[in-house]
């Protein structure tokens, strides 16, 4: 990896919000995405799955996979806004769409959005307060929702104006063979 990727990695690179159990929290969200993966747990690590792409997947069949979202969420903390990235379950998403219909506000804005957890085990809770700020450009939102994600599970970034597609068919060979190093070490 050269200087200039290293670089850009790290400016890519957001937070994970967590909200623990009994916690709760208002934050904005950003509605590009969700950005929806299947994925597998080796070693309390995740590990991207390939399973829908022509790639066979190693660890189908060795380890449960299950779809995970990401969406990216402005925090505001001590006056100051921070993007983080938040994962999400498709009942979640699902909530939050409901939520919105509910109150009345779109989903091509920010929406300010009240998250809770009542326990470890229970999926997150997305309440829709009110709708918040204009988004900025949706093409570089997604862009920085792809590249949070990438870092976070160390495969390539985007490149120029690629699509989520296109980015995606192109990291599949990467991501098959880190999921091929996770089959390994669960044989071993
Ligand atoms: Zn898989």
């Amino acid at each position: 990896m050269d200087r200039e990727e290293v670089l850009r990695r790290s400016r890519a690179q957001l937070v994970l919000l967590r909200v623990r159990a009994q916690g709760e929290c208002e934050v904005e969200i950003v509605p590009v995405g969700p950005l929806w993966l299947g994925s597998h747990w080796v070693d309390r690590r995740q590990i991207l799955c390939t399973a829908g792409t022509d790639t066979p997947c190693e660890l189908c069949g060795r380890s449960m996979s299950r779809v995970t979202g990401f969406v990216l969420a402005v925090v505001t903390q001590l006056e100051r806004k921070r993007l983080m990235l938040l994962e999400l379950s498709p009942l979640s998403w699902s909530g939050f769409e409901m939520s919105s219909r509910f109150e009345g506000v779109a989903l091509d804005r920010g929406v300010i959005t009240r998250l809770s957890r009542s326990s470890a085990r229970k999926p997150l809770r997305m309440e829709v307060v009110r709708a918040g700020g204009p988004l900025a450009s949706v093409s570089e939102l997604e862009a920085r929702l792809v590249n949070a994600v990438a870092v976070l599970f160390g495969i390539p970034l985007t490149q120029g104006s690629e699509s989520i597609e296109e980015w995606r068919d192109r990291v599949t060979p990467f991501v098959a063979r880190l999921a091929a190093i996770g089959a390994a070490k669960l044989k071993a």
